[in-house]
C-alpha cells in the first residue's frame, strides 16, 4: 500500500459479523470466558481491547513500525517509555522539549533515581559530550516545542548505536506524513495523539511505536501494569481522525508556509521560526529528512511581551488556547501557558523568551488566518 492508502485503510477491515465498514466500538471493561482458561483473545480491557488493537495496528502501519502501544495521553506514553529504564539511569534530552516533559523528568522521575541532561541535540558534538557511562536513553524531540529546533536523526542514531542507548523520538509536531523516525534508526517513536493524529481537539491520547520485539514486549507489560490506557471510545475517535491525516497535514503545511512568510515580511515582527523558511537555522536538515514542515510557527514581535499579549488578545479567528495540531488555528503564549512551569532562567537560556508567540496553523482558508493576524497586528 502507498502511504496515503495506508492512512485510510491500514489495520482496518470490515466487521466480519455485520459488514460494518468501520470497526465496531468495543466499549467494554471485560469479556466473558467460554470456560476456565479459554478466552477469545481478550480478558480485561486494561490488558487489551479490540478497538485499541485496531488503532495500534493503524498507527504502527503509518509510522512504518511493527508494533504500537496506545496510552491515555501523550504524557503517559512519555512516562511509560521512561519505565524502560532503571534507577541510576541517565537520559540525554533535547533542551527544548514540551514543558510537560521536562516537568515529568525533573520534578517526578528525578525522585526515582533517574537523571537528565538537556542539550541542544541539533548539535551532534554537544550531544556526544553530554553522554556519561550511566546514560541509557537519548530523548529527541523534533521539531521542538516551541522553538521548532530540528535535529538530524541519522546523526543521533549513529551516536545512540555507538553508545548502546535507547533512541526515542517525540515526533508529535511532524507526524508520519512528514517524518518517520524509525527509518532513520530510532528505537521508539512517541506521539501525543491529542494533536495532529486525532486532529480535531476531541480527546487526549498518546502512542509509542517500535520495530523491536523486546521493546514492544516490555512496553505492553508496562501498559498493562500501569494501566494508563485510552478509553475504547477515544481509540475509535482517534482512528477516525487518522483517516484524513494526509489531507489535513498537506493543508496545515501549505497554510503555515503562507502565514510564516506573511509574518516574516511584517514590520512589527522581529523574528519568525518555521522550519520551512530558508532563515530557519536547520532548514537544510529539515528539507533533507522531512517531507514537509508541518503547521507550527513561533515568532516574536518588535514590542516584546506587551506587543505579544496585545496580539494574542486581539485575534478573533485564531483561538487563544493551549494545545496544537487541530483543524482550528490556535495561538499560545508558551511562557504563561504550555511552558509556564519551566523555570524562567531555563526558559531564557534556551531562547524561550516571555515575548514568544506560538501559532498552530489550522486548515481554514489561509487568507482568513492572515487577515485575522494582520488586523490584530495593526492594533499592536
Ligand atoms: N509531546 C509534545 C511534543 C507535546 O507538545 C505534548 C503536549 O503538548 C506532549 C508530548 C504531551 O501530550 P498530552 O498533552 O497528550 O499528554
Amino acid at each position: 500500500m502507498k502511504f496515503d492508502t495506508k492512512v485510510v485503510r491500514a489495520g482496518i477491515s470490515p466487521d466480519p459479523t455485520t459488514g460494518s465498514i468501520l470497526p465496531p466500538l468495543y466499549q467494554t471493561a471485560t469479556y466473558v470466558l467460554e470456560e476456565v482458561g479459554k478466552d477469545k483473545g481478550f480478558d480485561y480491557t486494561r490488558s487489551s481491547n479490540p478497538t485499541r488493537q485496531t488503532l495500534e495496528a493503524q498507527l504502527a502501519a503509518i509510522e512504518g513500525g511493527r508494533h504500537a502501544v496506545c496510552f491515555a495521553s501523550g504524557m503517559s506514553a512519555v512516562d511509560s517509555c521512561t519505565k524502560l529504564l532503571s534507577a541510576g539511569g541517565h537520559v540525554v534530552c533535547s533542551d527544548d522539549v514540551y514543558g510537560g516533559v521536562s516537568r515529568l523528568f525533573n520534578k517526578v522521575l528525578a525522585r526515582y533515581g533517574l537523571s537528565f541532561t538537556y542539550v541542544d541535540t541539533s548539535n551532534p558534538d554537544k550531544t556526544k559530550e553530554a553522554i556519561r557511562p550511566e546514560t541509557r536513553m537519548l530523548w529527541v524531540e523534533t521539531p521542538t516545542n516551541p522553538l521548532l529546533k530540528v535535529t538530524d536523526l541519522s546523526a543521533m542514531a549513529a551516536i545512540a548505536k555507538e553508545r548502546s542507548l535507547l533512541f526515542c523520538v517525540d515526533s508529535t509536531f511532524a507526524t508520519p506524513v512528514f517524518l518517520r523516525p524509525l527509518e532513520f534508526g530510532a528505537d521508539i517513536v512517541v506521539h501525543s495523539t491529542t494533536k495532529y493524529l486525532s486532529g480535531h481537539n476531541q480527546l487526549i491520547g498518546g502512542v509509542l511505536i517500535t520495530n523491536r520485539q523486546d521493546v514492544f514486549d516490555e512496553m505492553k507489560f508496562i501498559q498493562k501494569s500501569i494501566g494508563a490506557v485510552p478509553s475504547p471510545f477515544d481509540c475509535w475517535l482517534t482512528m477516525l481522525g487518522v483517516k484524513t491525516l494526509h489531507l489535513r497535514m498537506a493543508r496545515h503545511n501549505s497554510n503555515a508556509q503562507i502565514v510564516a512568510e506573511f509574518l516574516e515580511a511584517h514590520p512589527k515582527v522581529q523574528r519568525v521560526t518555521y522550519p520551512g523558511l530558508p532563515s530557519h537555522p536547520q532548514h537544510e536538515t529539515a528539507k533533507r529528512q522531512m517531507d514537509g514542515f508541518s503547521g507550527m510557527i513561533s515568532f516574536e514581535l518588535v514590542g516584546g511581551i506587551a506587543a505579544g499579549k496585545t496580539l494574542m488578545n486581539g485575534v478573533k479567528l485564531c483561538a487563544l488556547a493551549e494545545s496544537l495540531g487541530a483543524v482550528e488555528t490556535m495561538i499560545t503564549h508558551p511562557a504563561t501557558m504550555t511552558h509556564a512551569e519551566v523555570p524562567k532562567e531555563d526558559r531564557l537560556a534556551r531562547g524561550l523568551t516571555d515575548g514568544l508567540v506560538r501559532i498552530s496553523v489550522g486548515i481554514e482558508d489561509p487568507h482568513d488566518i492572515v487577515a485575522d493576524l494582520k488586523r490584530a497586528l495593526a492594533e499592536v
